[in-house]
């Protein structure tokens, strides 16, 4: 059957975002699931569901909370070689049926994932995501719930376009038409840490378009990860259309890749394992069925440049939002920023002010804007920085650096003024709670643009800060490039499905729009049809004669 495209879905639009104030009720649901899922979690080991069947993995392996490390809050099953094969095989059994069935059926699926996730579950995916991955409740509201249920229900509209993709013209005597087929074989979704959204979306994106799937998730987001995978069950996807696999991520990528029915990698992390996963589809391309398609969300050192011309109390918001919020664990996180002298002037005193006086502690009190970061190696890597430049005749710290892991992986925000523009703070993605500025004298302006235009290697977000309009035009001009998402005048942080699509190119990633129609696209192979109503009975052409 082809899978029909001629239905029109309901047009979506974006979750609102609930505000928590003291007294609310969604406060009080909200704190009511914090307390539940952290004194008493509802499931005691997240298992590996291949087929629709729960395991225990090879072993367990305890999951904790950055803000509580002692704390844990449950166990994953950790899948087996012979699993992750018993996945492989169970996700390739089922695709050609899963793409199979009408474009309306799989559809109303995430539809109904969505209105879970929006309602019944609501409360839960957010505390899980702040107990998981220390997000603050703002944080997961707009992560778990509103980015998650947005990305489904867009997706969906999106999807439903593409379904209507046909030829222009069919000449007299022939009718063309093309249908969309989920690719052969199977999908291999691998998940960051960093936001539940994504997470569930690199699974349910390629299962919307008909391809089945093999997740892992990270392990350090496993909580919110399986309730996802849980609510897409009970939302009606069939058994083996979507594997949730936890486990060792080089065992698991490695049979993955290695496997002939790869069909696709649909993956956010870091560069460095992107490249690594893209060089062993590469050594293996003889082997497989079909070429893999390759899509990556990865790094980012994402930049403000602030011109003479901006607003100095607009710069400071903006800063301390885009660098700190979510510890600087977004990929989108301003993480360097360029400053014109006479502007840091005027707000220099101000901004580090404001930073040292940032509420840091466990998400749970919902005073606090920061929390902690994910593990102990993230903890050592960000420390390992800030310690180089209290060293360095290159760097200063203007603020922070103060670190506490007694409790849970807490760092103070930290600013770092470089005083070598590229100093290795204002290169590398560090992925925490650091901001590095370059203040730039007036006069140098071009050569600070250059400078920001060309001093990583990263290209996902940037931002403007200027009133002048001549300013703005020449800096979107230069930094084209530079950033697949850029923001004027706002934080370059906190992209709104339907709205600004993300994603980056250079060293962040394939830039293929998560939530859009340009993402949706990787994951269908478009088969095309001529059927001739009157065929010919002569082979012979008429200047033959
Ligand atoms: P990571 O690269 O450490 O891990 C990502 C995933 O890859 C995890 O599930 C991990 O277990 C898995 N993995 C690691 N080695 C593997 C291997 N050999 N085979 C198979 N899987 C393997 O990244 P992270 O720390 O979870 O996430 C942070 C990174 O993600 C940052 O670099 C951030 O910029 C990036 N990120 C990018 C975007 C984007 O849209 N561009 C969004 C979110 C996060």
């Amino acid at each position: 059957m082809v899978s029909s495209g001629a239905v029109c879905p309901p047009s979506p639009k974006n979750e609102t975002v609930a505000d928590f104030l003291p007294q609310s009720e969604e406060r009080r649901a909200l704190c009511a699931a914090l307390k539940r899922h952290r004194e008493s979690p509802a499931i005691d080991c997240i298992p590996v569901v291949i087929g629709g069947q729960a395991s225990k993995g090879e072993r367990v392996v305890a999951v904790r909370s950055p803000q509580e490390k002692a704390r844990v809050l449950g166990h994953c099953a950790q899948a087996s070689r012979r699993e992750l094969r018993t996945a492989i095989d169970q996700a390739v059994a089922v695709q050609r049926t899963w793409t199979e069935m009408a474009f309306a059926d799989r559809a109303a699926i995430f539809l109904k994932a969505a209105d879970l996730l929006a309602g019944k579950y609501r409360y839960d995916v957010a505390a899980l995501t702040m107990l998981g991955q220390g997000k603050t409740c703002h944080q997961a509201e707009i992560d778990a719930v509103c980015e998650l249920v947005d990305f489904l229900r867009f997706n969906v509209y999106f999807a439903s376009k593409i379904q209507k993709i046909q030829p222009l013209h069919s000449s007299p005597g022939i009718w063309n038409y093309s249908e969309m087929r989920g690719l052969e074989g199977f999908v291999f979704a691998v998940a960051p840490f960093n936001f539940t959204a994504i997470s569930a979306n690199l699974a349910a994106a390629p299962a919307l378009m008909g391809c089945s799937v093999v997740w892992k998730p990270a392990p350090t987001a496993v909580l919110a990860s399986y309730l996802c995978f849980e609510v897409f069950r009970e939302a009606g996807l069939p058994d083996g259309v979507i594997q949730f696999v936890p486990g060792d991520p080089s065992v698991i990528g490695g049979i993955a890749i290695n496997d002939p029915n790869l069909a696709g990698l649909h993956f956010t992390g870091s560069t460095r394992t992107f490249e690594l996963l893209w060089s062993q589809i590469g050594a293996n391309i003889g082997k497989y069925k079909n070429y893999p398609r390759i899509v990556g969300e990865t790094g980012g050192k994402d930049f403000i440049f602030a011109h003479s011309s901006a607003d100095p109390k607009q710069l400071i918001a903006g800063l301390i939002r885009g660098a700190f919020e979510y510890q600087g664990q977004k990929c989108s996180a301003a993480s360097r920023a360029y400053i014109s002298s006479s502007l840091w002037a005027a707000c220099k005193d101000e901004f580090l002010a404001t930073v040292a006086a940032i509420k840091m502690g466990d998400p749970n009190d919902f005073s606090n804007f920061v929390g902690a970061v994910i593990d102990e190696r993230s903890f050592n890597k960000v420390c390992s920085y800030i310690d180089h430049a209290k060293g360095s005749s290159a760097a200063r710290i203007l603020c922070g650096g103060e670190r506490d892991d007694s409790v849970g992986y807490f760092i103070r925000p930290t600013v770092i003024e470089a005083l070598d523009p590229n100093y290795q703070s204002m290169r590398e993605e560090i992925f925490g709670p650091v901001l590095s500025v370059y203040i730039y004298d007036d006069a140098k302006e071009e050569a600070a643009i250059a400078l920001c235009e060309s001093t990583s290697p990263y290209a996902l977000t940037g931002a403007i800060y200027a009133r002048d309009r001549h300013v703005i035009a020449r800096l979107s001009s230069v930094l084209r490039y530079a950033a697949g998402n850029l923001y004027i005048n706002d934080k370059p942080t906190g992209a709104v499905v339907g709205q600004q699509p993300f994603g980056g190119s250079r060293k962040s990633g394939t830039n293929d729009k998560a939530g859009c129609e340009l993402n949706l696209l990787r994951w269908v192979s478009m088969r095309s049809f001529k059927e001739t109503l009157s065929p010919v009975v002569d082979y012979s052409y008429p200047y033959m004669n």
